[in-house]
């Protein structure tokens, strides 16, 4: 029993996302020298706001819901980071993925601090009306909090462009104008950006493509196996089967399908855009999600959630390539176990910047009111991940440290100097 509950709470501390973030960031700042006075800065928010969010549900009762906002740093500029509704969001997860957007910006060079938002919810079980309400009142309470120059939410997990359009309209109620610049990841025809909504699939394209080159193997030769089919996963695996790689697994929240000579993806996602669930697809056989992780493939794309490569599993990861789509899927225990059987990551904060790269041209475009076409919002988007993805490759070889590490420690210098320079306000 006593040996059990050491082990439950051994558990709980890995699976922490915030304790994830923290033991990758206390061994950069180490590895550093991060000077003691800016590790204490750095190592916490600038900023966490709780808010009870009173909605009056369709049946006429008012329900009152938890939400966050953790504003972690503005040391670059405006904090920037998407909002998630779901029934398990903590202010723990919030707060190391609001410390991820810090330093994912930094580690791609956008002149952004991090943020991120979470309401404690169940969208499945809500109408479209009700979750506007949310929308709005969790807006309507931040209104003080975020701006272009302030903090400017995105979508993130069960949030979308039509969420992103509500909070728009409701910052723009109150401001008296529009203020196209408060969001990111707004549909298209309401100043939202070309190549938003692929843009994290896209970057995890580009840099999967420089892991490809640079371990000398070729996209047709290279099985995929991806965790996760919704914007992320959906995208990736779209424009990588365009691209030639074989994608051999793919999920969705129920469970997978296996395919060891591909899978065909246009018709795959055709049958999950009709059935909304992978089940019974023909010419495939089913994996659960877990078993999912563990196949024969040379790139692994998990894109769906946290922990979900950890101490327990990780010795059974078979991939050659980690591209880690979703946010913190490898927990810090299982880095270790991934580095000793030769795995090369492209770790969550690099893998899947492109959302935040090309959120961060929408941002530039709103304010210039002036937009620019696909091709080029593609090609910008390109230049920034391959340039980051040799950043973080060339400093983990020069200093002897696995990717992760090496994008932490790009990151933390980055914001260091600018802390630096500006002075600390003490
Ligand atoms: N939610 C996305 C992320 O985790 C996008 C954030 C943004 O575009 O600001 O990177």
């Amino acid at each position: 029993m006593a040996v059990a509950f050491v082990d439950d709470v051994r558990q709980i501390k890995e699976e922490n996302p915030f304790e994830s973030m923290m033991s990758r960031f206390d061994h950069a700042a180490q590895l550093l020298q991060l000077d003691p006075d800016l590790y204490k800065v750095l190592r916490v928010p600038n900023r966490e706001i709780t808010i009870y969010i009173p909605v009056f549900m369709d049946d006429g009762r008012i329900e009152v819901f938890t939400g966050y906002r953790v504003q972690h740093n503005f040391a670059r500029g405006p904090a920037k980071g998407g909002i998630r509704y779901a029934p398990d969001v903590t202010l723990d997860e919030v707060r190391a993925l609001a410390a991820w957007m810090t330093w994912k910006c930094a580690v791609v060079n956008i002149p952004f601090g991090g943020a991120k938002g979470g309401v404690i919810c169940d969208p499945s079980q809500m109408s479209q009306s009700e979750l506007e309400r949310l929308t709005r009142r969790y807006t309507a309470e931040l209104i003080d909090f975020i701006g272009p120059e302030r903090d400017v939410p995105a979508p993130d997990m069960n949030t979308s462009e039509q969420t992103m359009a509500w909070i728009m309209d409701t910052y723009s109620m109150h401001a008296r104008h529009t203020v196209t610049a408060v969001v990111t990841g707004k549909p298209i025809d309401l100043s939202g950006s070309q190549g938003r909504r692929e843009a994290t699939g896209r970057g995890l394209l580009f840099v999967t493509d420089e892991a490809v080159k640079k371990l000398g193997m070729k996209a047709e030769n290279t099985r995929v196996v991806i965790q996760g089919s919704g914007n992320v996963g959906g995208t990736a695996a779209r424009l990588m089967h365009e691209t030639g790689y074989k994608i051999v697994a793919v999920s969705d929240i129920h469970g997978g399908i296996y395919n060891s000579k591909g899978l065909n993806i246009p018709d795959l996602m055709n049958y999950l855009a009709k059935h909304k669930t992978l089940e019974k697809y023909q010419d495939a056989e089913p994996v659960s999600n877990h078993e999912l992780l563990e196949l024969d493939c040379e790139v692994l794309l998990p894109a769906a959630t946290e922990n979900q490569i950890t101490s327990h599993n990780a010795h059974k990861i078979k991939c050659r390539i980690l591209a880690e789509g979703a946010n913190g899927p490898t927990t810090a225990a299982a880095d270790d176990i991934l580095e000793s059987n030769g795995v090369f990551v492209i770790p969550d904060i690099l893998a899947n910047a492109g959302g935040v790269t090309c959120s961060y041209f929408e941002w530039v475009q709103d304010r210039m009111g002036y937009f620019w076409k696909e091709d080029m919002v593609n090609e910008r988007l390109k230049d920034i991940m391959v340039a980051s993805f040799h950043d973080v490759v060339k400093y983990a070889e020069n200093h002897s440290v696995n990717n992760r590490i090496a994008a932490y420690m790009l990151a933390i210098d980055r914001v260091a100097y600018v802390t630096r320079v500006r002075g600390i306000y003490a």
